[in-house]
């Protein structure tokens, strides 16, 4: 009976895996032709500037709407086109794209505040010997500066090899492009590797933002983290602020920049140009 059941459990797990992996390869089919349909988009969310009151900048986030399936969350075709070549073509896609908005809207978003906008880095496209020439192959096709773009890198990513991953940030860095550790505090590195990183800022993660004030562990953690970012001479901006509390803790605690649903949502290339403009 034992052995009945045993076999049973087998052929279950093995139809469970086959589901997935058929998913799986849908999903990949569907995205090589959306890439080379130009379907995927860009949508911005502005990050905001606390000592100045006023967006500064802004992050560009993939966003994939099928026909069949609607909006397929990045978390979902990111982790299947990082297993192929096909998260290196869905990252020359946003260098691209993002460079065509700063070249073609540059003095809107000016207008707004928006002075430049960081782009998220896979692990297979940092590494990838392409990437040094996409990116300035993509400014000078704009002729925009390399200062109005940054580089979002996960801890894990650089990480993964950190000899290498510091000569590919300096040279982004003599570009004249600014670095960011993105989710900071969800992986393995510490604060102490921080100042081995030739990096600007540190973006503290929304798992933290989210328990604070009132959870004791988050209130120490995020504190801890901006005030040793501070130390070792880098600006913070947290990630995932949804509400006045979130914000003016962060301001309490004198944190340079907030991103989160409270100040804004990812937007459309449209609504972004409309947010309202400066006096100034
Ligand atoms: P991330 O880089 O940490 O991006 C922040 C995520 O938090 C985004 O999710 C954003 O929509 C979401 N978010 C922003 N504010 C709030 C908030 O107040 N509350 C909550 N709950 N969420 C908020 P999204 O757009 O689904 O992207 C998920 C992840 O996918 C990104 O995390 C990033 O790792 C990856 N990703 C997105 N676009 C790209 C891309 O162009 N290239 C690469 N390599 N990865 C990307
Ligand atoms: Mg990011
Ligand atoms: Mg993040
Ligand atoms: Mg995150």
């Amino acid at each position: 009976k034992a052995k009945e059941n045993g076999r049973n459990q087998v052929a279950y797990f093995s139809s469970e895996l086959d589901n997935e992996l058929k998913e799986k390869m849908r999903i990949e089919r569907k995205l090589k032709k959306a890439i080379a349909a130009d379907q995927l988009e860009v949508y911005v969310q502005p990050q905001y500037d606390l000592k100045r009151g006023c967006f500064n900048w802004g992050e560009a986030l993939v966003r994939w709407i099928d026909e069949e399936d609607g909006f397929i969350p990045p978390i979902k075709f990111i982790t299947i086109a990082e297993e192929t070549d096909l998260i290196n073509q869905i990252g020359r896609a946003v260098i691209d794209k993002v460079c065509c908005l700063i070249s073609e809207h540059g003095d809107t978003l000016a207008a707004i505040g928006i002075n430049g906008i960081a782009i998220n880095l896979s692990a297979r496209q940092f590494f990838s010997s392409d990437l040094l020439d996409d990116i300035q192959s993509a400014l000078g096709k704009y002729a925009i500066s390399a200062k109005q773009l940054e580089f979002e890198l996960t801890e894990s990513l650089v990480m993964e090899d950190t000899g290498k991953a510091i000569k590919i940030m300096q040279a982004l860095r003599d570009l004249g492009c600014r670095l960011s550790i993105d989710d900071f505090g969800t992986g393995y590195s510490s604060l102490a590797y921080l100042k081995r990183f030739p990096i600007d800022c540190v973006k503290i993660d929304r798992s933290f933002i989210m328990g604070v004030p009132n959870d004791k562990n988050d209130v120490e953690i995020s504190s801890a983290i901006i005030a040793m970012a501070h130390k070792l001479g880098l600006e913070t901006i947290a990630e995932g602020v949804e509400t006045q509390e979130h914000m003016d803790f962060l301001k309490q605690q004198k944190c340079e920049y907030i991103q989160g649903y409270f100040m804004s949502r990812p937007l459309p290339i449209k609504d972004l140009l409309a947010l309202p403009q400066s006096q100034k």
